[in-house]
């Protein structure tokens, strides 16, 4: 339709939107214009319309690369319902189903055309899409090309070859994964070097970042619920199935509405726990990061995470899940020295080569310096992106300025202890023992390995146990001690030397107050 030929005026009567977000407008006119482009945008920001608006102005059909086949009938519908022409071609498909949508896509009866990766192994897909009239090319989630990244599709390392097969065609790769490196390496694996980056901002004003100690991470949880988030839905991310299992079932019996969603879920009932929550009001998901990708439901409050998450990236596309719709929102994570240690055994016994290893400590560094800094989360975030910006104002330590100590004398005796145990026998511990060996208490395994005949041993006793985790957790984020191996041995860093010989003084944060366990509201 003539009249439709212009971005804003598809915008306006397809999409009902007044104006364009951020780069959305510059994007478009590029794509619309034949240019390649490479779209950074964070969660929510509006990548869609950058591929969608162009599809419905240039003439042929728009063919959009993505790996959610789950969502793929969701997205047709809404589209559809908008009165825009789209189809898609995946596995979930009949050969009926697959004829009809191939006839659409070759009489040019549609604008748009959704199509799994896998699509694109199958001979006869590359031969159809020759005979129709391709717009453009879309590569939606494009970082799942990144080898080492937390999403990797390996059908996707196929896409850098629909540039040698339709060269005229305009690319479009889009993603909310946005550190230089798996930048860099989407350009170089999609052949992208020479189109366009647009970066907006991964700013989200609304959400509030707050990271909190571990306690009892469920009474923790159901506080900030009751409290700040009655009624609201959410999602609660958990590291592991079981874990996730039982928060679901824990909180509803506490009167919580909440579904268990993670991979192994069986496939109609974690379809189903989906669609409820798009579709009510007010419900809880606690899923594994198996869930969300994709996901857009505008009014989603709170994210909770129960668990670190394994890197910075990571975190910030699961907490950019709240608060699509620009409305106050929370970001609330929950971590303690377990996760590094269960972190670190990930690491040490999983796949990959040494220098794989190391990519992944660096992530959990960073991801570990986040949750100790005493400056703004969100300089810090967004710093991590590589955009500069000032203090919040809407983030814990910027609402409530963490207090720091000086705790290098505290610093010291913990470093001495783990010293002892190594100098005195070669032996190594977890942290509980080190803080039973500060606090002079005789447990078994102390007196088994006669730890209360060390030089150490009570010498810790002006801190509480809480404090004492404190510390060493903060040592274990400042690169002061480290943790090792399956059993989450502590051990001395290059760094320790300086606290140990009173070159370095230690400046720690002191802890909040442990969350008061929920208090149950009184029922009408
Ligand atoms: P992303 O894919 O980047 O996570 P979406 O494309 O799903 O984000 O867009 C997020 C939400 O913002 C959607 O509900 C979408 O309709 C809405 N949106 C996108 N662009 C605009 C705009 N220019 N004006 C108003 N709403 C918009
Ligand atoms: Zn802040």
């Amino acid at each position: 339709m003539a009249e439709q030929r212009n971005p804003l005026d598809v915008l306006n009567r397809v999409f009902g939107y007044d104006a364009f977000r951020g780069p959305q407008q510059e994007i478009i006119e590029h794509v619309v214009d034949g240019g390649d482009a490479l779209v950074l945008m964070p969660t929510g920001g509006g990548k869609s319309l950058c591929y969608q608006i162009p599809a419905l102005v240039r003439e042929g059909v728009g063919v959009v690369i993505s790996p959610l086949i789950a969502l793929m009938q969701d997205q047709v519908d809404a589209l559809r319902a908008l009165g825009v022409r789209a189809g898609f071609l995946n596995s979930t498909q009949d050969l009926e189903e697959r004829r009809l949508v191939e006839a659409e896509f070759l009489a040019g009866e549609i604008d748009l055309l959704y199509l799994a990766p896998e699509r694109l192994r199958v001979e006869s897909t590359l031969r159809l899409l020759d005979r129709g009239t391709v717009s453009l090319f879309a590569i939606d989630e494009a970082h799942c090309v990144a080898q080492w990244g937390h999403d990797f599709r390996p059908d996707y390392l196929m896409l850098s070859e629909l540039h040698e097969r339709w060269p005229h065609v305009p690319r479009i790769a889009l993603t909310a994964t946005a550190t230089e490196a798996t930048h860099a390496e989407i350009a170089s694996r999609l052949k992208l070097q020479d189109a366009r980056h647009f970066v907006a901002s991964f700013d989200r004003p609304n959400i509030q970042y707050r990271i909190v100690p571990k306690g009892e991470p469920k009474k923790q949880l159901l506080k900030l619920l009751r409290t700040e988030h009655e009624g609201d839905a959410g999602i609660v991310y958990c590291l592991s199935r079981a874990s996730v299992e039982k928060t679901a079932e824990w909180l509803s019996q506490q009167g919580v509405p909440a579904v268990p969603y993670h991979a192994k879920l069986d496939p109609a009932v974690r379809a189903e726990n989906q669609a409820r929550f798009l579709r009510e009001d007010g419900l809880v998901v606690v899923a594994t990061i198996a869930f969300g990708m994709g996901i857009d439901k505008p009014d989603v409050r709170f994210v909770a995470h129960l668990d670190l998450p394994k890197s910075i990236e990571g975190y910030y596309q699961e907490t950019g899940r709240a608060g699509r719709d620009g409305l106050p929102s929370t970001a609330w994570l929950a971590y303690g020295l377990q996760d590094v240690v269960q972190q670190r055994k990930l690491i040490d016994t999983g796949l990959g080569d040494d220098a794989h290893r190391r990519r992944l400590t660096a992530h959990l560094d960073a991801m570990l310096a986040l949750c100790e800094t005493v400056e703004c989360r969100r300089v810090r975030l967004l710093a991590y992106f590589g955009e500069e910006s000032g203090p919040c104002g809407n983030c814990d330590t910027c609402l409530t300025p963490p207090e720091t100590w000086d705790g290098t004398v505290a610093a010291q005796k913990a470093l001495s202890t783990v010293v002892r145990l190594k100098r005195e026998r070669g032996q190594k511990f977890g942290a509980g023992q080190i803080i039973d060996i500060l606090l002079g208490r005789k447990t078994a395994k102390v007196i088994q390995f006669d730890h209360d005949a060390l030089k150490v041993f009570g010498i810790g006793t002006e801190l509480g146990e809480a404090q004492w985790r404190s510390v060493v957790r903060q040592l274990v984020a400042l690169g002061l001690l480290a943790v090792e191996g399956e059993y989450g041995t502590l051990v001395l860093t290059e760094a320790s030397a300086e606290v140990l010989g009173g070159r370095r003084e230690v400046a720690l944060r002191r802890d909040p107050r442990p969350a008061a366990t929920a208090k149950a509201p009184a029922r009408a």
